[in-house]
């Protein structure tokens, strides 16, 4: 059946396919690093962080080539590309300078990506270090509540958690409660993460129907908007967030190409986060696509 690719645009409709990508490097060209490694996976989402993880000042968004970028992605098919957050915002830090710090990072953040047209900002809740998770969600809740007027074009991604550390944000109930002490929710989503889940101990691999169904009575479903596609190096309950290669972890290969294939996540970005370069095989693989260099082997139709 023939369908016709909408050009991509901010808020554009839902896009009716599978958004297949990976976390790709902004070195040097900005959005045309990106949108070159992307290509190269054959894929047709992606994800960045738009400054280091390393902290320091972050590179003027002016300098990401946007317009070239936005077009390069327009003809080569590549949608709703996310962003993720610096990893040192902790919005549940009970340290008022780290909290601050948060706070403008991610304000200054909604800006840059608004620049860029993206729609999507994911981000892990945070951290309570020893205040304790009721602690940590009011604090997340207010630092939310500080940042969004509700003029934002951007949607704010939750990320669910594994339970290591002191981090929040792990159980369903727990981004629904943060969710619902924030004066702005429609500016509020969801990233799910299949690693993350897995170790928290949601049965994806048995039962993804039964955690979509939890997911929308605790959350509801229009707030997923973003998904995480990790293999876990660690078992079913572990609380441990390890990150493995597609099919070479406790979930597995047939697991993971179930969610990906999932109509649910129709239009939704999928991003890897694997380790060792291997994006390009591993999209292939969920995909069920000719595996990279089998010289015209016959393709699986979806
Ligand atoms: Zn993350």
């Amino acid at each position: 059946m023939f369908e016709k690719k909408e050009p991509y645009q901010a808020n554009s409709p839902a896009i009716p396919e599978i958004l297949l990508g990976a976390n790709v490097s902004v070195a040097k060209t900005g959005l045309l690093a990106a949108i070159q490694e992307t290509i190269s996976y054959d894929a047709n989402t992606y994800m960045i962080y738009t400054r280091s993880n390393r902290g320091g000042n972050a590179r003027p968004i002016s300098e990401f080539h946007r317009e070239e970028g936005l077009s390069l992605m327009q003809n080569h098919g590549i949608f709703d590309p996310v962003v993720h957050l610096s990893y040192l915002v902790n919005l549940a830090s009970p340290k008022e300078d780290t909290w601050e710090y948060g706070i403008s990072i991610l304000s200054e953040e909604i800006q840059r990506v608004e620049y860029l047209g993206f729609r999507y900002i994911v981000f892990h809740p945070g951290s309570h270090v020893g205040q304790g998770e009721e602690y940590a969600i009011t604090r997340i809740a207010a630092a939310l509540n500080r940042i969004l007027s509700g003029t934002e074009k951007v949607t704010l991604c939750l990320e669910t958690m594994a339970g290591d550390g002191s981090k929040v944000g792990n159980s369903l109930e727990q981004v629904a409660d943060i969710i619902a002490r924030v004066s702005h929710q429609e500016k509020l989503g969801v990233c799910m993460d299949t690693c993350h889940n897995y170790s928290f101990g949601y049965d994806i691999v048995n039962d993804f129907e039964g955690f979509l169904k939890q997911f929308d009575q605790v959350i509801g479903l229009d707030r997923l908007k973003c998904a995480h596609i990790n293999d876990s190096k660690t078992p079913f309950g572990s609380h441990k967030d390890r990150h493995a290669n597609i099919g070479e972890g406790s979930i597995g290969l047939e697991a993971l190409r179930r969610i990906v294939h999932h109509p649910i996540l129709r239009n939704i970005p999928q991003i890897l986060e694997t380790p060792g370069g291997k994006y390009k095989s591993e999209i292939n693989l969920l995909l069920n696509r000719p595996l990279v260099d089998a010289p015209s082997a016959l393709s699986i139709p979806l």
